[in-house]
């Protein structure tokens, strides 16, 4: 059988949800797939949680201090000794910010080729990606190996968690430190809400048609759903949201099973950050807002009414 090599995303000691979504991509294409765990700490118990994903055959793990936080050099250094190891026909990771860096420079260093966002399969070797924000979709033949691969959040479902582990754990000693970049510490504002935001199951994005004074009611009504907040790019430049709530092109991507889009036009760079959202309702005061094209559900009226209608009704 061929084999896959996805390295594992990890928050504390819990692997993230992309990554279970990735294994779904290469089990789908009927690989043999293997996860690489490289971390500082927490390897057991991540270990365990990655030996009882459906679908993963090996566990590999590699741990050491500088794996604290993955700078390229580093992280490449390990994935490379694994692709050494054996005859691994794709390397994939999901397609956030750290599949971004790593991919690309992995690929480089294979002198090989990167495909980013793959969204299907269509055999092995032939990948469909979206390009122009979301509007077209590209057909890719690749004949690379390894071929390093993206998956874009939300294209497929996560791996079931199964009950007990399936998967043989190896732990491999990590390849010494040669990157000249050294991690020393994070700073980030509202780190809580930028978070939740990607995994949260419902989302409520307000943008320019949302004015100050009702921002408290948006927020209450996101406390009321267990919803996280996001924004448009306008909402960002006029003051009402941080940065890190952006959602879009150049913001974040989310797929929660509800987005309620409130006060937003629905231009392009935006949808492209929540069109895979399981269900969209938007509210807009203008009928022809072009929001409403990629609604399920729509509501022609004013934010600041609506938004209290249904914090009532909730
Ligand atoms: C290269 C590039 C990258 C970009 N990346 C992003 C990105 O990542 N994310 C992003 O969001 N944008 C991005 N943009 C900006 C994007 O093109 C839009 O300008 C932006 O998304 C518009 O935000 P908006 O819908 O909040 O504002 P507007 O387009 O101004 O829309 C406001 C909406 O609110 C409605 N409205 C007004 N008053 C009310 C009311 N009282 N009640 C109900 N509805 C009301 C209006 O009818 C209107 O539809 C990018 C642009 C470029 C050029």
């Amino acid at each position: 059988m061929i084999k896959a090599l996805v390295l594992a995303e990890c928050a504390g000691n819990q692997i993230r949800p992309q990554t279970y979504s990735v294994v779904t991509a290469m089990k789908s294409r009927g690989y043999l797939v293997e996860l690489l765990i490289a971390s500082d700490n927490n390897i057991k118990e991540l270990a365990e949680e990655a030996a009882r994903i459906d679908g993963v055959h090996k566990v590999i793990t590699v741990s050491a201090p500088y794996l604290y936080s993955w700078t390229t050099k580093n992280i490449v250094a390990q994935i490379l000794t694994v692709l050494a190891r054996e005859d691994y026909r794709v390397f994939a990771i999901s397609s956030g910010f750290a599949g971004k860096r790593i991919a690309p420079y992995l690929a480089g260093k294979l002198n090989g080729e990167v495909v980013s966002d793959v969204v299907a399969f269509l055999d092995n070797d032939t990948l469909l990606r979206p390009v122009y924000s979301g509007s077209l979709l590209t057909v890719e033949k690749i004949q690379s190996k390894p071929l390093c691969v993206t998956i874009r959040s939300g294209a497929f479902a996560p791996a079931a968690q199964l009950s007990s582990p399936t998967a043989v754990i190896e732990a491999l000693d990590a390849t010494p430190i040669v990157s000249r970049v050294q991690y020393v510490e994070r700073h980030c504002k509202n780190e809580d809400g930028q978070n939740r935001l990607t995994r949260a199951r419902v989302v409520v994005g307000f943008g320019a048609g949302v004015d100050k004074e009702v921002l408290p009611i948006i927020f209450r009504l996101a406390e009321k759903l267990n919803a996280a907040v996001g924004a448009t790019r306008a909402a960002v430049e006029a003051g009402l949201a941080p940065a890190g709530l952006l959602l879009g092109q150049t913001g974040k991507t989310v797929t929660p099973d509800l987005y309620i889009a409130v006060g937003i036009s629905g231009a392009i760079q935006h949808v492209a950050g929540i069109k895979d959202s399981k269900t969209i309702v938007a509210i807009n005061n203008d009928q022809n807002a072009p929001i409403f094209d990629i609604a399920d559900y729509f509501w022609v009226a004013d934010a600041h009414v609506a938004v209290l209608q249904l914090i009532e009704a909730l």
